[in-house]
């Protein structure tokens, strides 16, 4: 059984996947507190389902194929390997975010990893797990960076070049209310970064602080 927030279909709001329909399969509890943290509705639930419940209710969205796995933080809980494996059975497309505080090493191929690196303006600066770097497939996975202001940008743009990320696809997407989109371009522009700015598509088409969507 698994502890849910939420299953729902909308549109990605971000990654390389924006702008797709996309079914949501939201998992309860998050061992981090982000100070910007926008879904903290899902830190606690008194959903639970089995495998079998929640792929039926993802097949209630056919012939929507793309899932993400999203939380909270998902992998704190052992049986999402199981989900992982079922959506694969079932023909989804699988994308699953996570906060890079745990270990990585077991997640299947097929998963297209969205992983974030918590820069010093969320308040979990330190959480990272550096040998999580080892286990993001360059081809297919994204690496993503939340920025609150100009010293996250510089923070974010040293961790690139440090651990030599310019390969990978990489994400900076502006905590919403704290830092300004035109900002964060001209910066990216300035410097010309290898880096896909983002918006959270779904707070520009609903209301920013709707749930489900
Ligand atoms: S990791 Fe995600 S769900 Fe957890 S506190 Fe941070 S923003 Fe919220």
């Amino acid at each position: 059984m698994l502890n849910i927030s939420e299953i729902f279909c909308s549109i990605q709001g971000e990654s390389t996947y924006t702008g797709l329909p996309c079914v949501f399969i939201r998992l309860a509890g998050c061992n981090l507190r982000c100070n910007y943290c926008d879904t903290t509705y899902s830190y606690k639930s008194e959903i639970t389902l089995s495998i079998n419940d929640i792929i039926a209710k993802v097949k209630e969205y056919d012939p929507v194929k793309l899932v993400e796995i999203t939380g909270g933080e998902p992998l704190l809980q052992p049986e999402v390997f199981q989900l992982i494996s079922s959506l694969h059975e079932n023909g989804n497309t699988i994308l699953l975010e996570t906060n890079g505080s745990i270990l990585l090493k077991n997640i299947p191929e097929y998963v297209i990893k969205i992983v974030d690196v918590k820069c010093p303006g969320s308040g979990e600066e330190d959480s990272f797990l550096l040998e999580n770097l080892e286990f993001i497939n360059q081809e297919s996975d994204e690496i993503k960076f939340v920025l609150s202001d100009n010293f996250d940008y510089n923070w974010a743009k040293d961790f690139i070049m440090k651990y030599k990320l310019n390969d990978y696809e990489i994400l900076f997407s502006p905590v919403s209310g704290k830092l300004e989109p035109q900002d964060l371009a001209k910066w990216i522009i300035e410097d010309k970064l290898p880096v896909r700015m983002q918006l959270q598509l779904h707070k520009i088409i609903w209301d920013k602080d709707k749930r489900g969507v």
